[in-house]
């Protein structure tokens, strides 16, 4: 028995649905927001995500999945999905179109992380992606976006927490008061933060260990570091979510795990599926483009967990949409009708109708016992005297209701399907 790698899930037949129906609803919303899907490779060459995503991330450097290929090159397989985007907008020459580009993404993430519930190995995201506008209002519809979405499932209690971790300029100065604070209390500090102290200090104010956390509460706060463009960048998008009526935080110590984020950060967090509850994560990305080698574009983007979102759905009992089940179920008593039996079922697919018949050589008893199980909203038995009679009844399985109906008709298709929706 060869068994599933460790921190990946399948997603079996009784479940997609709930799949189906987020793709359904994330692909409608990405509309009306006017946002197109783009679709990039699984892997991409390791160096893009080693200079996109930034060296000092734990994402490069322990979770990604990176081997040879025949050729000797070095592939990873995506661990998030924006640096594959911007790649694929420099190379395809988006940037030469009308601005802004609004793209969205459903994509599969790989990273090699410790498994636990709301974290794997192979975990699936939607993300937007809008390039090509510096305005807060920019950063204001990829908020209001994933807002708007979250809400329209039912999700009323998720907190919204907004942060600007500045521009380069800005968070120069931020960091040495950062390593400064941190320093004086290193021994306090988780041996993971001693690490990151020097290279990243912002990610010491992410750690998730309670002791960490705590010194954290007491450092500096970025957002009175920033420079003035900056400042004002926040500002009018503060007032933009306000005014909205969308609920927020600013929250000094969200600062997202990549290294190309710039200004705008924010998290929509759930208390109530223990420790993993960031269910989505952006921001802004001003240096993106230009750092993996295109022209210099402003950026911002989220991206959602989709199973640590349907863990919150599920979590606040919220709807899923619906398995669909047969409309019809197809009986043919012995092997004599089985033939017509077909040809009905056949030609009611055709005609977009989901129906079900036996392909297993069931009896009637068992037949009608399957039929129940799948849900099928009608029986229609046909035996030697149905065919003989040219004339077929619909038992509806829920209520006490039967239709007649004249065989060949049915048969041809010619049936009024309103009768029985
Ligand atoms: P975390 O702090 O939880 O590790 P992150 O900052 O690494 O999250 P992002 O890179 O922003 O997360 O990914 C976007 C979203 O994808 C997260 O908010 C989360 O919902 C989901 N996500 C990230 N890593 C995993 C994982 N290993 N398993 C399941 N979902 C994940
Ligand atoms: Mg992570």
């Amino acid at each position: 028995m060869i068994n599933i790698p460790k921190g990946t899930k399948d997603c079996l037949p009784e479940e997609s649905y709930k799949w189906h129906f987020l793709e359904d609803k994330f692909r409608k919303q990405a509309r009306v927001y006017n946002f197109k899907e783009i679709r990039t490779p699984v892997f991409e060459h390791t160096e893009l995500f080693l200079r996109g995503v930034g060296d000092t991330t734990d994402i490069v450097n322990k979770e990604m999945y990176t081997f040879l290929d025949k050729g000797e090159r070095s592939i990873t397989l995506k661990p998030e999905g924006t640096a594959g985007v911007a790649r694929s907008f420099i190379e395809n020459g988006l940037d030469n179109n009308p601005q802004p580009t609004k793209m969205y993404y459903i994509t599969p993430v790989f990273r090699y992380e410790q498994p636990q519930a709301g974290r794997l190995r192979e975990h699936h995201q939607f993300g937007i992606e809008l390039y090509g506008s510096e305005s807060y209002k920019a950063d204001f519809e990829v908020i209001s976006f994933a807002n708007n979405f979250l809400e329209c499932l039912g999700l009323k209690n998720l907190e919204l927490n907004i942060n600007s971790i500045g521009c380069p300029t800005c968070r120069a100065e931020y960091k040495k008061a950062l390593i400064q604070f941190f320093s004086s209390k290193e021994d306090q500090l988780c041996s993971q933060c001693r690490e990151r102290l020097q290279k990243n200090p912002l990610r010491v104010l992410d750690c998730k260990v309670p002791t960490c956390k705590e010194i954290a509460k007491g450092a500096p706060s970025v957002i009175d570091y920033l420079c003035q463009d900056c400042k004002a960048h926040h500002e009018n998008l503060t007032n933009a979510l306000s005014k909205a009526g969308i609920k927020f935080k600013v929250n000094p110590n969200i600062v997202r795990g990549l290294d190309y984020y710039t200004r705008t950060v924010f998290e929509f967090i759930s208390n109530d599926i223990g420790s993993q509850g960031t269910v989505c994560g952006g921001g802004r990305y001003n240096n993106l483009v230009e750092e993996i080698g295109g022209k210099s574009t402003p950026a911002v983007g989220f991206g959602m967990g989709i199973e640590r979102l349907i863990m919150v759905l599920e979590n606040a009992n919220a709807y899923l949409g619906e398995k669909e089940s047969p409309l019809f179920y197809i009986l043919p008593i012995t092997e004599n009708e089985s033939e017509v039996a077909t040809l009905i079922t056949n030609k009611l697919r055709v005609n977009g109708i989901n129906c079900e018949t036996d392909l297993c050589g069931r009896s009637l008893k068992a037949q009608m016992k399957y039929a129940n199980k799948i849900n099928a909203k009608y029986v229609i038995v046909i035996g030697g005297e149905e065919i003989t009679n040219k004339k077929v009844t619909a038992k509806n399985m829920f209520e006490k209701q039967e239709i007649e109906i004249d065989l060949d008709k049915l048969i041809q298709g010619d049936i009024d399907i309103d009768l029985f929706r």
